[in-house]
């Protein structure tokens, strides 16, 4: 039991919303109690829980991930997007939630943001729900 959906970033760097996404992803996937992993199979973007409420905060996580890795520092990968590839490792590809009466159990501020590092481009995000 797994679905799936496509992101399209507008920035290099940037944190969108996925929330209303897998809660639609939960209710094809017909899974009432259990969880969900969803997956980003990239390796410059990734996914991460924090807060919804306030857009400042994932303004603020998508800046402060760029001073811990500045574009400008220097790497072995000759590609030139080493930074990109740092902070989707730091963040990670996957969380877990569970879910009961079809519902996500996320805290009251709390979203699902997918994680664009070497954007824009247009990403695949799976979702697998676990039944329990
Ligand atoms: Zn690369």
């Amino acid at each position: 039991m797994e679905t799936g959906f496509s992101v399209t970033t507008t920035a290099s760097s940037q944190l969108l919303d996925i929330t209303a996404r897998v809660s639609e992803a939960i209710a094809s996937l017909d899974l009432r109690e259990g969880a969900v992993m969803v997956f980003v199979p990239h390796t410059t973007a990734g996914v991460t829980i924090n807060e919804a409420a306030d857009p400042d905060v994932a303004a603020d996580l998508t800046a402060a991930l760029e001073r811990m890795v500045p574009s400008g520092m220097r790497f072995r990968h000759a590609e030139g997007n080493s930074p990109a590839h740092l902070r989707a490792s730091l963040v990670g590809s996957s969380v877990l939630v569970p879910v009961s009466r079809g519902r996500l159990c996320l805290g009251t501020w709390q979203g699902i943001f997918f994680c664009e590092f070497d954007g824009p481009r247009t990403r695949r995000v799976l979702v697998r729900g676990l039944a329990s």
